[in-house]
């Protein structure tokens, strides 16, 4: 099984840099990674996988980054953190030719299974008005549909061509609905970073800097539930590997608000910030988390990796990275 051609579309961001190395450590032998990024900007490259640049957004392309595979995993998008999609909700959407172009030539090209990496952006907004949502997002909050303007409808329309294209063509498609997915090697800084590393690359600089005051961006009340990249990595797999054909939370159920989020970083850092608030800054929806009742009855799995020792994990990478004078690599 594993001497199969497996595509990762995305190869050269975050997730899907994880992907192609841990498909490596498992003992895949032939895997092609594949990204729009110039080469020097990608998180992993490994010199036995098969690397190529590539606009999935293009037909052809697609078909060229499929031919051959008997998997493809589809984690390429146009994307960021809070602040990039509220202010380019039409470049997120264009992610849809993506997923569309790569689905075409992949039934054309008979793969045998298709992975589709969606997002808790699709839960309806009036699901996550409030901060206490202990119980979390159960896979029917996502319809009737009002999700994150322009991101979450993209993810949302995408999911349903994944489910169409395996009911009228056949085709083994699965779906997993990440949540705020963080760890080592992902983008920092640059306007497309997400909260924990934001927040990681905040600390640090006001650590370096002596200045021991930092942004955060609302009230810092909001809350969220964040998923180690190892959790992503171990659920997209059994996922793929798995026979659940609907779309499924890959995500922690590890509730906090932002301002709980800071106080882990600034613990690992030995430090304590004066905080000031920005009210007018990209927030996102009121509260979200995950349910996992779902993916644990159907998969006997769900994401258990602790917050505190996975952003200990990043902070370091990311202190690292800043320490070196290193810059962040996002699309
Ligand atoms: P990322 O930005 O690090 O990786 C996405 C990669 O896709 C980038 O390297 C980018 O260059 C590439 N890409 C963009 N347009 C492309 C194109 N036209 N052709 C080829 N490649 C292209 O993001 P990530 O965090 O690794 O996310 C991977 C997937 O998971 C995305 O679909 C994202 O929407 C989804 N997701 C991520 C999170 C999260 O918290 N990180 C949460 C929910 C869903």
């Amino acid at each position: 099984m594993k001497d199969g051609l497996v595509v990762v579309a995305g190869g050269g961001g975050f997730i899907g840099g994880h992907l192609v190395a841990s498909l490596r450590r498992q003992g895949y032998t032939r895997i092609r990674s594949v990204d729009v990024k110039a080469m020097d900007d990608w998180y992993q490259v490994f010199p036995d996988v098969d690397s190529q640049r590539l606009d999935l957004r293009r037909r052809e392309d697609c078909e060229r980054a499929v031919a051959g595979a008997r998997e493809v995993y589809n984690l390429a998008a146009d994307m960021g953190g809070m602040g990039f999609i509220e202010n380019n909700k039409a470049l997120c959407m264009l992610s849809v030719l993506i997923n569309t172009h790569l689905l075409m030539a992949s039934r054309e090209a008979r793969v045998e299974k298709f992975f589709f990496s969606s997002s808790a952006c699709v839960y309806a907004e009036d699901k996550q008005r409030t901060t206490d949502l202990d119980l979390g997002l159960r896979e029917e909050d996502a319809y009737p549909a009002m999700p994150e303007d322009g991101y979450g409808w993209e993810k949302l329309f995408s999911e349903r061509m994944c489910r169409h294209f395996r009911e009228d063509f056949g085709m083994h498609t699965r779906m997993a609905r990440y949540h705020n997915i963080y760890g080592p090697h992902g983008t920092w800084d640059g306007g497309r970073e997400k909260a924990p590393a934001a927040i990681c690359r905040k600390v640090i600089q006001a650590k370096r800097s002596g200045k021991l005051e930092t942004e955060i961006w609302g009230d810092g009340e909001q809350t969220r539930s964040f998923t180690y990249i190892d959790d992503c990595l171990e659920g997209t797999q059994r996922m793929m590997h798995g026979d659940v054909t609907e779309a499924l939370n890959v995500g922690s159920d590890q509730m906090v608000s932002i301002n709980e989020l800071v106080d882990i970083v600034e613990k690992i850092a030995g430090v304590k910030l004066r905080r000031r608030y920005d009210l007018g800054a990209p927030k996102g929806v009121r509260g979200r988390n995950s349910n996992n009742e779902r993916i644990q009855q159907l998969l006997g799995w769900a994401p258990s990796i602790r917050l505190e020792d996975g952003m200990e994990k990043t902070y370091a990478w990311i202190h690292d990275e800043i320490a070196k004078g290193a810059r962040s690599k996002a699309y």
